[in-house]
């Protein structure tokens, strides 16, 4: 793909709404994360502030709930992991996705959810997840089981039809992550709805168990592909906004945060505390600037004048001809 192809597949991208995903050097990851944790400590120390001066004159914070998402959990990488759950279950009341989420005043609730159905999931994180009693959501590829999914060189084991039937479904919610996990909004209406629908109707069947609930691939949605899912009957959607879920309780398109076991404990305590919301609000404006708005203008400013334009004579002669 050359430049002008992949801008133009950028600009595609942030036209459908979806988080363009590149291949950053491993410095300025560290550089983004840490200046994501920084403005996230402004955002926790404000939002405490507050909460202390509501309690100060009697009153009490608002409910509040965040869902994070996981996706591989390395068997290294497991004991991070366990002690990421204790966090939670100190500063957060863990809640199943389910059914109705309703927000309590004063009660900050956190729902634990995985994309892609990984087997390390199944070895590493579900002994964890059951010594705690936490309620999570598996959000499946439905023709992906027991086979190798990721990108070329990482990829990783998908769990196979037998372990995901042995979860135990008081803990374990299974939803939807299509069938064959494609970037949604590169697809035809009947392709997206195929992959929408097909895959909760194959689920059902196979694991005969209710299907409610969908993750969008690449966390990439529109408005039309959030319809297609309520035609498809789900109940709920998630996507991989870092905002906080349920502000309202009829909630269809939920917010979601990724964490993962590598997280600093700083940034995994400030993501499970919501205070990654203002991300969303980055986002739209970096797409207010890539749109180009605000690029166009600034140029204009300090935009030369032509320097080869015809001279007016040889217009009016051209076009007294
Ligand atoms: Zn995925």
């Amino acid at each position: 793909m050359n430049g002008e192809e992949t801008a133009r597949s950028r600009a595609r991208q942030y036209k459908a709404g979806c988080i363009f995903v590149s291949k950053p050097t491993p410095s300025y990851t560290t550089l983004k994360r840490f200046v994501k944790c920084v403005i996230s400590l402004a955002v926790f120390a404000v939002t405490a502030v507050w909460a202390f001066l509501i309690r100060l004159v009697g009153g009490a914070p608002r409910g509040s709930c965040i869902v994070l998402y996981y996706h591989s959990i390395p068997e290294d990488q497991r004991q991070r992991f366990a002690k990421q759950l204790d966090v939670l279950l100190r500063y957060a009341t863990p809640t199943a996705l389910s059914g109705d989420v309703e927000l309590r005043t004063g009660v900050h609730l956190a729902a634990v959810t995985f994309d892609d159905g990984f087997q390390n999931v199944y070895e590493n994180a579900m002994p964890e997840l059951k010594k705690r009693q936490i309620p999570v959501v598996m959000f499946v590829i439905a023709d992906a089981f027991g086979k190798a999914f990721g990108p070329l060189g990482h990829s990783e084991k998908v769990m196979s039809l037998d372990q995901l039937q042995s979860l135990p479904e008081e803990l374990v919610t299974i939803g939807s992550h299509t069938l064959t996990h494609p970037m949604l909004s590169t697809l035809s209406e009947d392709e997206a709805r195929q992959e929408i629908g097909g895959s909760r109707t194959k689920l059902e069947s196979t694991l005969n168990r209710k299907i409610r609930l969908f993750s969008f691939p690449f966390g990439c949605f529109n408005e039309q592909l959030v319809e297609l899912c309520k035609e498809a009957g789900y109940s709920r959607v998630f996507t991989t906004l870092p905002k906080c879920a349920f502000a309202e309780p009829s909630e269809f398109a939920v917010g979601r945060v990724r964490v993962d076991p590598t997280d600093w404990p700083v940034e995994f305590r400030l993501k499970l505390n919501g205070s990654y919301r203002w991300l969303p609000v980055a986002f739209q404006f970096k797409r207010f600037i890539v749109s180009g708005w605000l690029v166009r203008t600034v140029l204009g400013i300090f935009k030369r004048p032509p320097q080869e334009v015809e001279p007016r004579s040889a217009i009016q002669e051209s076009r007294s001809r």
